[in-house]
């Protein structure tokens, strides 16, 4: 099949929900991949920061094709290996007590939404209803988890909406105070917002956060969707300001290309939910868990310092890029602002041209390279990126 042929049968049959970029992608193998005619393209996204390990890293691939042959599904009515082997390693990985595994960041964020709302009315039962979240987050597509998601654009068409989350802006401790109500039962955040435009949160206003938290019994939500699974140089973003979390979710990264979520349970809340109160009939599939075991033995030890040297290399040589007037976010998760007058969406385009694969947040250019990168593949891609935006300037 021709590409173009490829394209006509996606209009054709696939629901159009997506503005897709017009390039197939046929292959990929580290940092690679290969597109429709047989073209390299350098991938600077990881397919939106799921590609942990990179395309088809041997490990990874061996471990989920052994698997593949051996068990691919049996249901959480049993026990299953991979499983159990998983849940102790993100558990010592993190100092969390209890794992639940589903299939994606939205389903683990509706989880962790459950987890609260039964924790609240458990012990402030009538007082407390409400999770705090942050203006310009972002947790997810579900109707509960785009309740949760601080952004007016995302609230069009859906309603009515499930009630229970108040927002309060990131990074304004006063504002802070003032929305943390007696009906305020737990807080969500992204230590850096992801799709709201790669901006970190400051160490104040998560320190007042924690302070708050632990004072009043308020649960402590960490949405690690993006940032987690060793992305900022840690294996959870939220080690970088020694915050110990009530709850904890992970998805992209965590299955290096498989699709599994996790809920990570602290001491407070890994009783909150009993037997029959949550479930999922994928969640810690075999297959999804023994790619997602492979990542965590990949990303250990000395790895985690690599990336972030990676990242603050990636991050040097993107400030020092013409046409980039500032860079945020850490490890190898950053974004890019660019000077009036270049457009994101035409950079991006530019990059595709040329052969690199480039995400967008907001108005800024958005980088998540698979953690395997190498500094000569860094080179490579920022290469291609340079003529793109000077072709455009
Ligand atoms: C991607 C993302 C989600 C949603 O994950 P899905 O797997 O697409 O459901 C939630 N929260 C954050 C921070 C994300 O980046």
């Amino acid at each position: 099949m021709t590409s173009n042929e490829l394209r006509q049968k996606d209009a054709d049959y696939i629901a159009g929900t997506y503005a897709r970029n017009p390039i197939v992608i046929s292959e990929g193998q580290g940092v690679k991949l290969t597109d429709g005619e047989g073209r390299a393209i350098i991938d600077f996204s990881s397919g939106i920061g799921v590609l942990s390990v990179g395309h088809s890293h041997p490990a990874w691939l061996s471990a989920v094709t052994e698997q593949a042959g051996k068990l691919a599904h049996i249901s959480n009515l049993y026990h299953t290996q991979p499983m159990a082997e998983l849940a102790q390693k993100l558990c010592e990985r993190t100092g969390m007590s209890r794992v639940f595994f589903g299939n994606s960041g939205a389903e683990a964020n509706e989880g962790a939404i459950k987890t609260a709302r039964k924790y609240m009315s458990d012990n402030y039962p009538g007082v407390r209803d409400t999770i705090l979240c942050l203006q310009n987050s972002f947790h997810g597509r579900t109707i509960t988890t785009l309740s949760a998601t601080g952004q007016p654009d995302y609230h069009k068409h859906f309603g009515p909406w499930p009630a229970g989350f108040a927002f309060t802006p990131a990074n304004d401790i006063p504002a802070l105070t003032e929305n943390c109500t007696k009906n305020v039962g737990a807080i969500m955040i992204e230590c850096i917002q992801g799709e709201g435009g790669v901006v970190p949160l400051e160490g104040s206003f998560i320190s007042k956060i924690a302070k708050i938290c632990a004072r009043e019994d308020v649960l402590l939500i960490v949405d690690e969707i993006q940032t987690g699974v060793g992305r900022t140089g840690k294996f959870l973003c939220c080690e970088h300001y020694d915050l110990k979390p009530d709850i904890v979710t992970l998805a992209k990264g965590l299955g290096g290309g498989l699709p599994i979520g996790a809920i990570l349970f602290g001491e407070k809340t890994m009783g909150t939910l009993g037997k029959g109160e949550h479930g999922s009939t994928f969640g810690g599939n075999p297959i999804c868990c023994a790619g997602a075991n492979a990542v965590l033995d990949i990303i250990d030890g000395p790895f985690m310092a690599q990336v972030e040297s990676n990242g603050a290399y990636l991050r040097a040589q993107l400030e020092a890029l013409p046409g980039v007037t500032k860079v945020t976010g850490g490890g190898l998760m950053l974004g890019a602002s660019l000077e009036d007058g270049l457009k994101n969406t035409d950079v991006v385009a530019a990059c595709l041209k040329k052969g690199l694969v480039v995400l967008t947040a907001k108005e800024k250019l958005r980088f998540l390279p698979p953690l395997t990168v190498t500094q000569a593949e860094i080179d490579a891609g920022l290469e291609i990126l340079k003529e793109a935006i000077s072709s455009l300037r």
